[in-house]
């Protein structure tokens, strides 16, 4: 199918893009990569009357170091935040969630602002941003606003943006030493969106105890979830295969998954519980082994 008519603009400025949401209200939709909006025009399953393209607006593109934080452009590439050494360095389980999206054409045109907003709850930046305990930087006609994820994501596709609203940037805690890492997902065949996923982080303080963990799931609810009594369970802990067992299982028990024609809620579960351990272990491996 086509999409249904619409007027077109490309504003060259954030200021530019919020007057045209501001004009245009609800029946306006802003246009990023297209590999989400696209397809959801062709199918009319969205029929914006308009569409925002902000692909000019070049100041919503960069990928810097501020502090302790990574600091990225809502319209930056998912390849570009793949690739890019100082993600690699400072913070690289973002970019290896974002090695899992879609192939390479979808990373190349696809956007960290366009997946955030987006809200799929199988979406890997979704889950990554969440367990790094991101923040989305939001602005509109009445200033900017600064969202964590508890509050941005609401629930399928739903994300807390206003619509005369625009992501502009998206704050990440760089890495402490001493932190384990690990992404996971379960998937058919390479390149589909996740069954679930897991992104798992211990901060270890002295290497021993485990100082805080951090674990977020896709796949498993209407939002990535972290599964703060599992986090809880390996806070303060020194890190051993049966607590990771534990860990695993708590975490499946706090999982609200649905059945679909992917997989039934039950089967979800049980793989929200592997694969919490089998990244649990990874992320202990690397912090053992001194990476
Ligand atoms: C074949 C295929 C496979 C895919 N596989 C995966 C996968 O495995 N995992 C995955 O996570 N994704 C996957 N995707 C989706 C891909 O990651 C998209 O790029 C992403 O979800 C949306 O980003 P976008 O920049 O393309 O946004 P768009 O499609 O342009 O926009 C998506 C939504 O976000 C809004 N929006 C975009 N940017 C902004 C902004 N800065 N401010 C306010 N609103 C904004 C739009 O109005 C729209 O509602 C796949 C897509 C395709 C076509």
């Amino acid at each position: 199918m086509k999409p249904s008519a619409f007027e077109y603009f490309t504003p060259a400025t954030v200021t530019e893009a919020i007057g045209l949401l501001e004009r245009y209200g609800e029946e306006a939709k802003v246009l990023a990569g297209g590999q989400s909006l696209i397809p959801m025009m062709n199918f009319r399953v969205a029929r914006p009357k308009v569409l925002v393209d902000i692909n000019q607006v070049k100041d919503l593109d960069y990928i810097r170091e501020e502090k302790d934080e990574l600091v990225i452009g809502g319209l930056t590439r998912e390849r570009a935040v793949e690739v890019s050494p100082l993600v690699q360095k400072k913070c690289p389980i973002l970019s290896e969630a974002i090695s899992y999206i879609g192939h390479l054409p979808i990373r190349t045109r696809g956007t960290m602002g366009g997946s955030l907003v987006h809200a799929d709850p199988t979406a890997e930046i979704p889950v990554v941003v969440s367990a790094l305990e991101g923040k989305m930087k939001v602005a509109g006609p009445s200033g900017e606003r600064l969202l964590g994820a508890d509050e941005f994501f609401v629930t399928y596709l739903t994300s807390a943006l206003d619509p005369l609203e625009i992501l502009v940037e998206v704050r990440i805690p760089t890495l402490p030493p001493n932190t384990g890492w690990s992404f996971m997902e379960f998937n058919r065949r390479y390149g589909d969106f996740g069954i679930v996923s897991v992104a798992a982080l211990l901060f270890m303080g002295d290497k021993e105890r485990c100082q805080k963990a951090s674990l977020a799931l896709g796949g498993v609810g209407p939002t990535p979830l972290r599964t703060r009594k599992a986090e809880k369970l390996l806070a303060g802990q020194v890190i051993t295969d049966a607590l990771i067992a534990k860990a695993g299982i708590q975490a499946s028990q706090e999982t609200e998954p649905e059945s679909d024609y992917h997989a039934s809620a039950e089967y979800r579960r049980n793989l929200a519980r592997v694969f919490t351990q089998r990244s649990l272990t990874e992320a202990w491996n690397k912090v053992k082994g001194g990476k």
